[in-house]
């Protein structure tokens, strides 16, 4: 679809009608009514009767023409613009057009991923309790009521002395103070009971700016560097590789100074697990009230009230995970990705675009720059340094002198094995960790999950206790249950085989639980907290943890993937990885990748106080190059391996890779619309070779079952397709798109894409 800017009053307009269930993805066109003419514009929304009972029904404003293909008699008119929706960028339109072409959407989906979608819910209505009175009257006025009358009154103003600001929840719930006390303390004039937005400036009243430090030279040559850049018209994607605690948030914030010092707006992605108190409060000390904050448990009101006030300008730093991304800033100077190799950024539903690509498009439209940074980057972004199309700073040292990178021992589990140690700890790792629970220091023990988790099977016949529903294991939790992670299919452990009937049936491999349950034994008496999807499905959960972790309320955080990540903890000078080599033997090409920065990111756990930290790595495969190389925090030796095999097996990012697939109810309605995927795209193929030759083609593998064959009892199918030129993949994409050969397939089928590179 070509997406028109508005030039002279048009006459008619495409719109898409926001009506969720697929066919009602397609323009319709409207008549603009005179009174209306030169008021529409691409983003609009407005409101049109649709379908036989002309029902009122909103609508985004997709194209503008002047002339219309159909019949001018069956055309009805836009009614009028919508007043309760907030104008839509047509910039953003415009994307969503760019990422439905090249991530393979419908365009009702990719509008709905780029625009704020209004809810009509009464916002979460958060009031706050906060102090009225000055510093100086506080302590008069408390030590003028007496413990034993007004001891709710004083027990909520000593809590206002530690807190400033207290949620209107934790007042009636947690202090139990009455709505009757708290208004007689707000007519006195003490406090203040208000409506307020959830987000306001937590720091209000303390001051933003703070100490900003001096940037060191490293730090001030990017800093520089970019700045200059921009104030040439240059507006570039930049990467900035540095170790954790290299000083690359300093970087950003510098960034941000000189976008704001110019008028300009600044998106900042974090990874949702990285969005923590900490994070959040340095850019508030720094920027105060211009700074809001987007995350996952806000509810779809409260995300719209964000964007409305980025729109408005009241705004100008929006900090939040992916989706933050779309926030309508009229004057965007700069997106900046930390954590940019997180695979957080990769949206799993259609469209399923990637943030880092997105943004470089988003940028180029607003004449923006963006700025990735990662100690650990994703090969596909070093890989664009290499080519040119990015451009590399690099911080090598910590910012602070004293933090030094810590040594890394690995240890090799065959050896343990042979000499009888059957505990999940390996001697070095067990006798350091004696040594911390002595000195009264901590230690993280990180279990690499993938493809780690506990499930069962028979150790007569060999068979998997398999959830009946989908293509994989159960996983054993404790109290016996037996728990489907894909679809929550639930079961207790059987007593015999089912397929043999025998009773030897036993848990391989271990969870969290279990090594929770083994170090408990192995050191009775010290403190144990665990962290995994289970412990943290709560709100706020992680959060909860992890705090009381910092806090020193535990000798021993024992978690996945999710503790590796976001939090400091200055007393944790031990870090264990557990099996630091599982995550090898994933399906996907990138496994090596995500092992890799797995490792280094535990491995920059340890020390990041006063303390000197130590890392160890149990591993059945010490020599793997992955493992060496994060042992040696050496990200160019790592990725000076990898490349060579991407390129030879023609991965990512040196060739662009699509799967298509395919997914039905009836297996072999699944089957049949991959085989006529599969007949289409080897026509377009020999084409292809009889044109330009063989040596160029697209690749193409399958069709097979998808890695999980079976989801809630839907079967899935796939292609794989490769190319050096992502281009040759998105005409592919669109051929099977237009023609849709699995169209006469009566059992649903459902077509996915995903193209990498
Ligand atoms: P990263 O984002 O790379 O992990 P940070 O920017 O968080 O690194 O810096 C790590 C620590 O070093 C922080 O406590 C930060 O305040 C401090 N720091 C960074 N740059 C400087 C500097 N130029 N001078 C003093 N301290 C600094
Ligand atoms: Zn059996
Ligand atoms: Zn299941």
């Amino acid at each position: 679809m070509r997406l028109q800017k508005e030039t002279m009053p048009m006459r008619y307009a495409g719109v898409i009608v926001d009506v969720s269930g697929g066919r009602l993805d397609r323009v319709f066109t409207y008549r603009i009514p005179p009174r209306l003419e030169g008021q529409v514009t691409v983003g609009m929304q407005v409101e049109v009767p649709f379908g036989r009972g002309n029902r009122q029904t909103d609508a985004y404003v997709v194209e503008l023409s002047d002339t219309c293909a159909c019949d001018e008699a069956q055309i009805k008119e836009i009614q009028n613009i919508s007043r309760r929706g907030i104008a839509v960028e047509s910039q953003l339109i415009e994307l969503a057009g760019w990422m439905k072409e090249e991530y393979g959407s419908s365009m009702l989906q990719a509008l709905k991923t780029v625009l704020p979608v209004r809810r009509e819910v009464t916002p979460v209505c958060s009031r706050q309790v906060s102090w009225r009175l000055s510093k100086e009257e506080r302590e008069a006025f408390m030590g003028s009521l007496s413990p034993g009358r007004n001891a709710a009154q004083l027990r909520l103003l000593t809590a206002l002395m530690e807190e400033e600001i207290l949620p209107y929840e934790t007042v009636t719930h947690k202090l139990h103070i009455s709505a009757a006390t708290l208004r007689s303390l707000s007519e006195k004039g003490i406090i203040t009971v208000e409506e307020k937005r959830q987000y306001r400036n937590p720091v209000a009243g303390k001051g933003a700016g703070g100490d900003i430090p001096a940037l060191n030279e490293d730090q001030r040559r990017i800093v520089d560097g970019i700045c200059g850049d921009d104030r040439k018209g240059v507006h570039g994607t930049y990467l900035i590789r540095g170790v954790t605690g290299s000083g690359k948030t300093e970087v950003y914030m510098g960034l941000i100074a000189h976008m704001l010092a110019t008028g300009r707006q600044v998106i900042v992605l974090i990874p949702e697990i990285a969005l923590t108190y900490q994070t959040v409060m340095r850019f508030y000390r720094r920027f105060g009230d211009s700074v809001s904050i987007l995350n996952s448990r806000m509810s779809a009101g409260e995300r719209y009230d964000q964007f409305v006030r980025a729109k408005k300008g009241e705004i100008q730093i929006m900090v939040g995970p992916r989706s933050a991304l779309f926030t309508p800033f009229t004057h965007l100077g700069l997106i900046i990705i930390d954590e940019e190799h997180e695979t957080s950024y990769k949206s799993e539903t259609a469209p399923r675009y990637h943030a880092v690509r997105t943004a470089r498009k988003r940028a180029s439209m607003a004449g923006a720059s963006v700025v990735l940074g990662s100690a650990t980057p994703s090969v596909d972004s070093y890989y664009r340094c290499g080519t040119g199309e990015y451009r590399l700073y690099t911080l090598d040292r910590r910012a602070v002198e004293h933090a030094v990178l810590p040594p890394v021992e690995i240890v090799d589990l065959r050896r343990e094995l042979e000499a009888g140690n059957k505990s999940i700890l390996s001697r070095r790792l067990a006798e350091l960790l004696k040594e911390r629970l002595e000195k009264g220091e901590q230690s993280i023990l990180f279990l690499n999950r993938r493809g780690f988790t506990g499930f069962l099977s028979c150790r007569s016949c060999g068979a998997a206790m398999k959830c009946p529903h989908c293509d994989v294991s159960l996983t054993l939790h404790r109290g016996g249950r037996l728990i489907c992670h894909y679809c929550g299919y639930e079961k207790a452990v059987p007593r015999v085989c089912p397929v043999c009937s025998s009773r030897y049936i036993a848990g391989f491999g271990a969870g969290t639980q279990k090594v929770e349950a083994m170090v408990e034994k192995q050191f009775p008496g010290a403190r144990i907290l665990r962290m995994d999807a289970d412990t943290t499905s709560g709100k706020g959960g992680h959060e909860a943890i992890l705090s009381a972790f910092a806090g020193g309320q535990a000798d021993i955080l024992i978690g996945t993937q999710m503790i590796v990540k976001g939090h400091d903890f200055p007393n944790v000078t031990l870090v264990g990885v557990l099996a630091a080599d599982l995550s090898l033997h994933g399906a996907s090409y990138d496994a090596t990748e995500r092992t890799f920065q797995l490792l280094t990111q535990a491995a920059g756990r340890a020390g990041r106080g006063q303390l000197p930290g130590q890392v160890v790595f149990q591993t059945y495969s010490p020599e793997h190059y992955s493992v060496r190389m994060a042992a040696g925090q050496d990200y160019e030796g790592f990725y000076w391996e990898e490349l060579p095999y991407r390129r030879l097996l023609h991965y990512p990012p040196v060739y662009a890779m699509m799967t298509v697939m395919l997914s039905s109810k009836d297996e072999e309605a699944a089957w049949r619309a991959v085989r006529a995927a599969d007949a289409l795209i080897d026509r377009y193929i020999d084409r292809w070779q009889r044109a330009r030759g063989a040596d160029q083609a697209p690749e193409k593998i399958g069709p097979c079952d998808a890695p999980v064959s079976k989801i809630s009892d839907i079967y899935r199918k796939t292609l794989y397709i490769k190319h050096m030129d992502r281009h040759v993949l998105v005409t592919i994409k669109n051929g099977l798109e237009s023609l849709a050969p699995w169209k006469d397939e009566k059992a649903g089928v459902l077509v996915q894409y995903d193209i990498t590179g």
